[in-house]
């Protein structure tokens, strides 16, 4: 009676929503198995693409789980931790994006009877984090390193690597001409870090067949003027001169007053103004320079001057293409056409302006420092090309890293089936509910192999089940799914390799992140924020709730005001 009478204490402000509790917790988890659900079925070789449809109209085909979740536009804001975690896979090692939502989607499905059942999550946090250190260590066991091989075997083992990854790509069909042109880029790039140094220029129509690679620089031709026709296309180790400045004749009286007293004296500012520019062409061509590249235009007048003199020339240059031309043929990108020194030149092999399905290209071939690639590919849908372009990069990146880390792992499913079999064993050794908990991580990881087979209609049941047999036998740590047959098959013989770092940072960021969900058990969402942010994040909110990912899913949670 006498607690009824008490005041009511308001702590929040009115209109303040906010959700907790058990309730909470299994909503959020609802909610990341909702998204992990969404790109389930692009795992792997046989796996599906998506075709995203944005509100600007853009259409985008991927394969690639960082694009897809990046444009799905979750507002959910527990489920935009896996957005981070793909995105953060993808800039980190560049692969395996899909595989860390997947396994976060599945550590925190693993969790969500427990938590209904009462279990605390921070008992399953401590598990689960126990369970994602045995795991690393245990592939920094298993790995293999490819390290003190020779260039030619290091290639064909990088090679393989990168084929694994382009499988489950929309070129995955000429995985092995890919691997290899990717291989030689980064090859050519050495140990720079700068990943711009490989140029990807995409040019719609052909044959993908008809793609590759250019051992320097090329780029789109650029505009011309009259006079260019007669400019050489061709040349062997020619001087290349690189200008930040216009080549055009300027109307000098723009950038001064002059007053005349003799109209006579008009004609010396004409030709003062013809003298300037004809002064610095004639700087260009003693420098000795048989490619004239500027960032700025250059003239028609510019342009005739140098045909006259079988030189070649280009102005707006993209600045990114000139910068990789500077790195390519050792030159300096000058700002001034005075004292044009030898040593700011640049070379290459051969230059030479070529078709290339509709348009034409510039190319540097053979340029001495040999710290640039360029891949031109060809192909014909534009989304063809830009889902090309992603899983090029993707390729690149675990080039990349297996070169850096040099270690790998079998894939298919092969490394995920013996963390498993190693965690269960390992979970018999603990006494407590923590076994529970660290075998329901065990399971989770059984999720990579099990979707491998289900997105190739295979029988997910009978696979794993003869796996988890091969495994516990003893010998057979390197057999995965065999995506050929539907049977079983040693993924390392099969030269499906994958570099551990990949799995490592999947494990990681899977944990981490399914750790975090588990412990947020309450949500507040304040009034003022959320009418700063309008109706846009209003729409939006419906609009996401209601949509096919979130559809039928849990409740939002206790309410309480
Ligand atoms: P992610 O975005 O996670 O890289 P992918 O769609 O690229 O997802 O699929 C990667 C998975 O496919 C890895 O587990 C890899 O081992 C597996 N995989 C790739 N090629 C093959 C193959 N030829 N046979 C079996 N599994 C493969
Ligand atoms: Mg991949």
């Amino acid at each position: 009676m006498a607690a009824m009478m008490q005041p009511q204490i308001i702590l929040l402000k009115e209109g303040t929503d906010t959700s907790q509790g058990k309730a909470q917790v299994v909503s959020n988890i609802n909610a990341c198995t909702a998204v992990a659900d969404a790109v389930r079925t692009t795992l792997g070789p046989r796996g599906m693409d998506k075709l995203i449809h944005d509100d600007k109209g853009n259409t985008t085909i991927s394969n690639d789980g960082a694009t897809i979740m990046k444009l799905l536009d979750i507002i959910h804001p527990a489920a935009k931790i896996l957005v981070d975690i793909a995105k953060s896979q993808d800039s980190e090692v560049g692969d395996g994006t899909t595989t860390v939502v997947l396994l976060a989607g599945e550590f925190l499905k693993e969790a969500k009877p427990f938590i209904e059942d009462g279990v605390h999550p921070q008992n399953l946090i401590r598990s689960y984090r126990t369970a994602s250190s045995l795991a690393i260590n245990k592939i920094k066991d298993l790995a293999v390193s490819i390290e003190g091989k020779s260039l030619e075997e290091k290639k064909s083992l990088l090679a393989k690597c990168a084929a694994t990854t382009l499988s489950s790509k929309l070129i995955g069909g000429e995985k092995e001409f890919f691997a290899s042109m990717v291989v030689d880029a980064v090859l050519a790039i050495g140990n720079d870090d700068r990943l711009n140094l490989i140029g990807i220029k995409k040019v719609p129509g052909g044959n993908m067949r008809d793609s590759f690679l250019v051992n320097g620089v090329a780029f789109k031709k650029t505009f011309s003027y009259a006079g260019f026709e007669q400019q050489p296309k061709k040349f062997v180790n020619p001087k290349i001169l690189l200008l930040n400045i216009e080549l055009e004749l300027k109307s000098e009286k723009e950038n001064a007053e002059i007053r005349l007293s003799d109209p006579l004296q008009y004609q010396s500012i004409v030709d003062a103004e013809w003298n300037i520019i004809y002064d610095k062409l004639d700087k260009c061509v003693k420098s000795g320079a048989k490619i004239v590249l500027s960032r700025l235009a250059i003239g028609d007048l510019a342009t005739q001057y140098f045909a006259d003199r079988d030189i070649f020339c280009a102005g707006r240059v993209t600045e990114e293409d000139l910068q990789r031309v500077a790195a390519a043929t050792g030159g300096t990108v000058q700002t001034s056409v005075n004292n044009i020194i030898d040593e700011i030149l640049g070379s290459c092999e051969v230059f030479e302006e070529r078709q290339v399905g509709n348009e034409r290209f510039n190319i540097f071939n053979g340029c001495p420092s040999g710290q640039t690639a360029t891949i031109v590919l060809r192909g014909g849908a534009d989304q063809f090309i830009d889902e090309a372009e992603r899983s090029l990069h993707d390729a690149i990146m675990i080039v990349r890293r297996a070169l850096k880390n040099s270690t790998i792992v079998p894939g298919g499913g092969a490394i995920d089936m013996e963390l498993s079999r190693y965690l269960r064993q390992h979970a018999r050794t603990i006494a407590g509910k923590s076994q529970l908990f660290i075998n329901s991580y065990a399971k989770a990881l059984e999720v990579i192999p099990r979707q491998l087979c289900d997105n190739a209609g295979f029988d997910s049941t009978d696979v794993l089940n003869k796996l988890r047999q091969k495994h516990a036998s003893g010998d057979g740590a390197n057999y995965g799914v065999d995506i050929n047959t539907g049977g079983i098959a040693d993924s390392f013989a099969n030269f499906v390799w994958e570099p551990a770092v990949v799995k490592i940072n999947a494990i990681n960021a899977a944990t981490e992140a399914s750790c975090l969900i588990l412990s947020v058990d309450e949500t507040v969402k304040n009034p003022k924020s959320e009418s700063a942010q309008g109706e846009a994040a209003a729409s939006a909110m419906g609009h996401g709730r209601g949509g096919p990912a979130f559809r039928g899913r849990g409740g939002r949670g206790m309410r309480r005001r």
